[in-house]
């Protein structure tokens, strides 16, 4: 699918690029075979005006009367060198036909423009190729402001078509090696952009894999704590009483699970500004702290907690905060050997406000770092799944902390502990 999507956006890359070189191509050989034209047409204007120099109007016998005997080609005088003339005509000034030189032409001069492009057969000029382009001129040729005839003569086009050719495979080539290089970046390209889509394809793969995984073992368990009641003597009440007890158990960590799905489903990107509300940190730490101490205790944990005497006010959704401290908190509760130290501080740092939950657990292998705040991840499966944790808490966490526009990181060394850190922007 990935693959096939990717060769489409190659394909249509290079097809756009494609279709761009080409016009732009087309265009330069448009340019380039007008140049050639306007300097074909001057050469032809110099010949024909020098040509034309040698026709002489003079009077003979009480009338004027024209003479090309002095004209190359037309008259006695020899044609110039290099002239490259294939013809020359000579009409009067009514374009009746008078001398030529090469081709036999029409005996009257047919109305035509001054400069003309005409296709004709080899066989008057060469014997090499089958068709010839020619350009011609038809100069009216004035004597004093008077019409006195026309000169009308033809040059080959060899040279530019020549020229012509050769800028056109260079331009060809140049088109094609740049399709190449277009379809090449296309794929790079399109695989770049496929990039995201294949990451977030595979993460819902396996979203949706962990959540069915997660959801099917407890609803295992409630079915044979169910069927288990069910086959049990009915007066045995204490057998049914406690299968009961351990579907509601079961039934309720998946609804935590549930609820833990639906909140990282609502909470994408930042916080609506109405939900923010001012807050003192220091209040809700203590708050939070206060709802922790039995359970500190029941661990026989350390607890400390640095919190600076004067209050820290930032506009919070306090709720969604206490929710995501308190997933530290607990995790460093879980995580820690009885005798251990939990410590939570809070300060403020620069343009910052921090809060460190830090414990000398049992820390966090450097290989599974950069996965804990996926969700699902788990670094020892047996172990956090008796103590209850699904590998959401710490992905929620970091959703709050990025919905309030801050950042939540960790540093951890296995054996040794680990420090949870969130930062957030004071001023927001
Ligand atoms: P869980 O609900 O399973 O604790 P979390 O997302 O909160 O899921 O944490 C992911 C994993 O990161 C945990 O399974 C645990 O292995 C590891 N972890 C989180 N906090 C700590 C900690 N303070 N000390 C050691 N390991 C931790």
């Amino acid at each position: 699918m990935f693959n096939r999507s990717r060769r489409n956006l190659a394909r249509w890359f290079t097809l756009s690029m494609g279709s761009i070189l080409a016009v732009f191509a087309g265009t330069l050989y448009y340019q380039e075979a007008i140049k050639q034209l306007e300097v074909i047409d001057l050469l032809l204007y110099k010949k024909a005006r020098v040509i034309a120099g040698n026709v002489q109007y003079k009077m003979q016998q009480g009338q004027m009367r024209v003479f090309i005997k002095n004209v190359p080609l037309l008259g006695s005088n020899p044609p110039p060198p290099d002239s490259e003339i294939i013809y020359a005509r000579w009409y009067d000034a009514k374009g009746k036909l008078k001398q030529f030189f090469g081709v036999p032409p029409q005996e009257h001069l047919s109305k035509t423009f001054e400069f003309q492009t005409i296709k004709t057969t080899n066989y008057l000029i060469s014997s090499s190729s089958p068709v010839i382009w020619l350009r011609q001129i038809t100069l009216p040729v004035q004597y004093r402001g008077q019409l006195i005839g026309y000169l009308q003569m033809a040059i080959p086009m060899t040279r530019a078509q020549e020229s012509l050719s050769k800028f056109l495979l260079l331009l060809v080539l140049t088109v094609l090696m740049a399709l190449g290089v277009t379809s090449l970046t296309g794929w790079f390209l399109g695989g770049l952009a496929m990039q995201p889509i294949r990451y977030s394809y595979e993460q819902l793969q396996r979203f949706t894999a962990n959540a069915s995984h997660e959801l099917r073992a407890p609803l295992a368990a409630i079915l044979s704590n169910a069927q288990v009641g069910l086959l049990a003597n009915i007066d045995d009440a204490d057998s049914k009483h406690l299968r009961l007890e351990k579907i509601a158990e079961v039934a309720k960590s998946m609804n935590t699970l549930i609820g833990n799905l639906l909140f990282l489903a609502r909470q994408v990107g930042r916080l609506a500004p109405e939900s923010l509300h001012e807050t003192d940190l220091n209040d809700l730490l203590r708050e939070l702290i206060g709802s922790q101490t039995t359970r500190i205790a029941a661990q026989h944990l350390d607890f400390k907690s640095d919190l600076p005497e004067q209050p820290i006010v930032l506009k919070v959704d306090s709720e969604l905060l206490y929710q995501a401290v308190m997933n530290l908190l607990s995790n460093a509760c879980k995580y820690t050997p009885a005798g251990g130290l939990v410590n939570l501080r809070l300060f403020t740092e620069y343009h910052r406000v921090v809060i460190q939950v830090e414990d000398n657990g049992i820390g966090i292998p450097a290989a599974d770092l950069p996965h804990i705040f996926e969700w699902f991840y788990r670094v020892d499966k047996q172990r956090t799944r008796a103590a209850g944790g699904f590998g959401l808490g710490l992905a929620i966490a970091q959703q709050i902390i990025e919905a309030h526009g801050g950042h939540l990181s960790v540093k951890s060394e296995l054996g040794q502990g680990s420090l949870f850190q969130i930062e957030l922007p004071l001023n927001q």
